[in-house]
């Protein structure tokens, strides 16, 4: 039970990011839900989770893609037990035509945000003696694809910085670990489907199992669920000693 625990999730208006913040609610943390916009719906989807869960749910704005708006994130939450570094992008190209523009994007977005949160959440952690951090990597963390360059790069930034977290920390009730999901099928993955089924001349069944699930061998998504049990597990005591490690949640891609 999360009772009395406040929980920071970055960039969890929708996907991978909303369903760790229902989860998280669902255990009855107060949570605190991000992304970069500002919008009345923003707080309005915050007052309808703290509806739904019964728990406060705040929105608070701030564009991960800029170190002192990371900071100021953890600053204007005031309490941060559980930080949930999820916010991420994707961008695909040949490295020699990566836009240097997207590179830095996504270094800054997907990998510095959470050197920032972190930095700013370690000390309210340490005040109270607990803390949760679980950084939302990814299996290409561990592994690479073609193209990818930016976001592997990041991922596998964020397995390496998630273990320094957690020897900083070692001994003080804080623990640091990466979930490393393989595909899971949020708003953003669901609307490639289309498109893919046109170019690839097949129908959805087959889009999902030959192109999206090509590596993932359980031909199964991954879901958002699963993705916010993972994190559930990982601030229950049972996981007082796990730390500095990933769990894949990916169907099997890393074991290939
Ligand atoms: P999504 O696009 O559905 O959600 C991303 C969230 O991040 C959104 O709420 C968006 O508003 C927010 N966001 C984007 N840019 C931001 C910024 N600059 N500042 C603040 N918030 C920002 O994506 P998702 O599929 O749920 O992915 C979430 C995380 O999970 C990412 O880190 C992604 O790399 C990782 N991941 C996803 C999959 C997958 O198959 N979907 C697999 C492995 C890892």
């Amino acid at each position: 039970n999360l009772t009395g625990k406040t929980a920071i999730i970055t960039g969890s208006t929708s996907g991978i990011g909303l369903g760790v913040a229902e989860s998280l609610a669902a255990a009855g943390a107060s949570v605190v839900i991000n992304s970069f916009s500002d919008r009345p719906e923003d707080h309005a989807q915050a007052a309808g989770l703290a509806e739904k869960y019964g728990v406060p749910v705040r929105y608070i704005a701030a564009d991960m893609s800029d170190g002192a708006a990371c900071r100021a994130l953890i600053e204007k939450a005031g309490a941060c037990d559980i930080l949930v570094n999820n916010a991420g992008i994707q961008h695909v190209s040949p490295i020699d035509q990566f836009p240097v523009e997207k590179w830095n994007q996504i270094l800054a977005i997907n990998l510095s945000s959470a050197f920032h949160t972190t930095a700013a959440a370690l000390p309210l952690m340490r005040a109270k003696g607990w803390g949760r951090v679980v950084n939302i990597a990814s299996a290409h963390g561990l592994t690479a694809s073609p193209f990818k360059g930016a976001y592997v790069a990041a991922k596998h930034g964020v397995v390496g910085f998630t273990k320094v977290t957690a020897l900083e920390c070692a001994g003080q009730g804080i623990t640091a670990n990466a979930i490393c999901p393989g595909y899971v099928l949020t708003p953003l993955v669901e609307a490639q489907i289309p498109d893919q089924m046109k170019v690839h001349n097949m129908d959805r069944e087959a889009v999902i199992r030959n192109v999206l699930l090509e590596r993932q061998p359980s031909k199964q998504f991954a879901t958002v669920e699963q993705v916010g049990g993972t994190t559930l597990f990982l601030c229950s005591p049972a996981a007082d000693q796990i730390t500095g490690t990933t769990i894949s949640v990916d169907g099997g891609w890393t074991a290939l």
